[in-house]
């Protein structure tokens, strides 16, 4: 599986190289219709402010200050890692979140069943759920997999005015995330966030200080969150035949029951035959 995801579409995050501008966040919302106006970004809270994933917010950028350096900031990118194994995926009973192969693990609305299994099993806390919405829909990043299929960049590593975002082929990003390290050793962690991360990620980053300090998960396992999921996931055929037991057997009680008052039997009649 890792030989196979060094081949996929994947993103490099280089924190050092990061302004904190924001573009990356303007050209997501455009390119995905998100809806957000320069006015929304620019004005709105900004990277020093607490945020959080959305509906209408597939990425954001934070700032953090560096202890004991005043007036050096940090950034870190928020968005879905595109798990090589994702337990999203794994964790959805109707395959409505799928990996492509190609790379990029996008959302099926047309399967979907509004479980929300996968919310609660990915290791990054990614999707969300329109919970306002009529016919809600799970909405994360997909790395703008249409845009891809075109032959475009993702929208945000095509707008990244420094180089911090940088598409390409998994296997060669790392290669690239390891040579900056090597080149600039005092100026890096010795990390790339993602190459083991929950068995692995499409989306890598390398930066300046641990990546705790950015606010991203530490810690967590190198094993794969599908090795984790799919034991309990096996089990679910069972439950919902199980649970389509239970239902239709329910069902005809009730039809049974209705069948019998509207032929004028109470419950006092009850083992006589109608
Ligand atoms: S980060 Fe979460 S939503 Fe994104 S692929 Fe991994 S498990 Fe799925
Ligand atoms: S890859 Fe596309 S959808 Fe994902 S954060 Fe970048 S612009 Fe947004
Ligand atoms: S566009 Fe590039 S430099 Fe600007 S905030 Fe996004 S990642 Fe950082």
């Amino acid at each position: 599986m890792a030989s196979e995801a060094e081949e996929q579409w994947a993103l490099l995050f280089d924190s050092t190289r990061c302004v904190g501008c924001r573009a990356c966040e303007m050209a997501c919302s455009d390119a995905n219709e998100l809806g957000k106006s320069p006015d929304d970004i620019f004005e709105g809270r900004g990277v020093n402010d607490a945020r959080a994933l959305a509906p209408d917010t597939f990425t954001y950028v934070t700032q953090h200050d560096v202890a004991g350096m005043p007036g050096t900031a940090v950034f870190g990118k928020v968005q879905c890692m595109h798990c090589i194994e994702p337990a999203c995926a794994s964790s959805c009973p109707v395959a409505a979140l799928e990996k492509t192969p190609e790379g990029p693990v996008v959302w099926h609305g047309e399967l979907c069943l509004g479980c929300r299994y996968c919310m609660m099993a990915c290791p990054f806390l990614v999707p969300r759920f329109e919970w306002h919405s009529r016919n809600p829909e799970i909405r994360k990043c997909e790395m703008c997999y249409q845009r891809q299929q075109e032959g475009e960049r993702p929208a945000c590593a095509e707008v990244c005015p420094t180089g911090a975002l940088k598409a390409g082929k998994r296997g060669e990003l790392l290669q690239e995330a390891w040579a900056r390290i090597a080149e600039r050793p005092r100026d890096y962690v010795h990390h790339v966030y993602g190459e083991h991360e929950a068995g692995g990620t499409n989306f890598l980053h390398i930066a300046a200080r641990p990546f705790e300090e950015l606010g991203y998960r530490a810690n967590l396992p190198t094993d794969s969150y599908r090795s984790l999921t799919r034991p309990a996931m096996a089990t679910i055929p069972y439950v919902l035949n199980g649970l389509g037991v239970v239902l239709g057997f329910t069902a005809w009680i009730a039809h049974r029951k209705h069948q019998l008052t509207r032929d004028g039997y109470d419950e006092g009649d009850e083992g006589r035959e109608p």
